[in-house]
C-alpha cells in the first residue's frame, strides 16, 4: 500500500474545518500519534498526511476522534495525493516522459504518467496520447505548454472509495460493518453469483449497478472529491 494522505469527513453534521484546530490536533495525536500534517479542504473535510502505512491504516479504520473529553464521529472518505491532478490529451507519442517532465516542471507539474491501454491485436500495453499530470498546486491551470504546443488541462477526479462487500462509500471491505450486498441487484450475495434479471443499485435503489456512473450517489461522492 502506498503512503497517501487520508481525507476525513465529519459524521456529526458539523464540518471538521469548523472545529478548533487545537482540538483536532489533539484528537489526531491521540488517535495515531504524531503525524506529518493536516489541512482543511474547501468542502469542510480535512486531509491528513501520515508518517507510516500503519498510521494510515489506523486512520482509515477510525470512526471517532476524541481528545479524551469531546469526541467527533468521522469517516475516512478517500486517500489522495496532495495537489491537483489533471489530464491532457492528444500528446504526440514521440514526446518522451523525460521531455514531458523537463517541459512541465516549471509549470507546477510534479510528476507525469502516460496512460496505457491494451490494444485489441495484442495483450501488450501500449502508450496512449493521454497524459496524467500531478501538480504541486491546489488547482490545475487552464493549459500547459510542451515545446510549442499548448494543451488544455482537464481536472482528474479520483474514484470515490467504495466497499466491495456492502458497496457503500467511505470505507473499505476490511473495515465493513455492513451486510454483504450485491453491486448488481442489492441482494445478499456476491455479484459473481447474481442471477437477478434487472439491476437495482444498492446505494440509491435505481435501475443500475453500484458502479454505474449515472448513479446520483456515485455523482455526489465524486463531487466531494472534486473539492
Ligand atoms: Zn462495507
Ligand atoms: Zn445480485
Ligand atoms: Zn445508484
Amino acid at each position: 500500500m502506498d503512503l497517501l494522505p487520508v481525507v476525513l469527513e465529519s459524521k456529526t453534521g458539523r464540518e471538521l474545518k469548523a472545529y478548533s484546530p487545537v482540538f483536532i490536533h489533539n484528537c489526531l495525536e491521540k488517535c495515531i500519534g504524531s503525524y506529518n500534517g493536516c489541512s482543511p479542504l474547501r468542502n469542510g473535510n480535512l486531509i491528513v498526511k501520515c508518517c507510516s502505512v500503519q498510521q494510515m491504516t489506523a486512520l482509515l479504520q477510525c470512526t471517532k476522534m476524541t481528545d479524551g473529553a469531546v469526541s467527533v464521529k468521522i469517516a475516512a472518505v478517500s486517500m489522495r495525493p496532495l495537489g491537483a491532478r489533471g489530464v491532457i490529451y492528444n500528446v504526440p507519442l514521440d514526446i518522451s516522459t523525460d521531455d514531458l517532465v523537463a517541459c512541465l516542471a516549471s509549470q507546477g507539474v510534479k510528476s507525469v504518467k502516460r496512460f496505457r491501454f491494451k490494444s485489441s491485436d495484442s495483450s501488450e500495453l501500449k502508450d496512449s496520447k493521454s497524459v496524467f499530470l500531478q501538480f504541486d498546486t491546489a488547482v490545475v491551470p487552464g493549459e500547459v505548454k510542451i515545446g510549442y504546443l499548448f494543451f488544455r488541462v482537464k481536472q482528474h477526479v479520483p474514484r470515490p472509495l467504495r466497499c466491495f462487500k456492502c458497496n457503500r462509500y467511505g470505507h473499505v471491505a476490511g473495515h465493513c460493518r455492513g451486510k454483504l450486498r450485491c453491486s448488481m441487484c442489492s441482494g445478499e450475495h456476491n455479484n459473481s453469483e447474481c442471477s437477478a434479471a434487472a439491476p437495482k443499485c444498492p446505494n440509491c435503489e435505481g435501475g443500475h449497478s453500484a458502479n454505474d456512473k449515472i448513479c446520483p450517489i456515485y455523482k455526489r461522492e465524486t463531487e466531494i472529491l472534486k473539492l
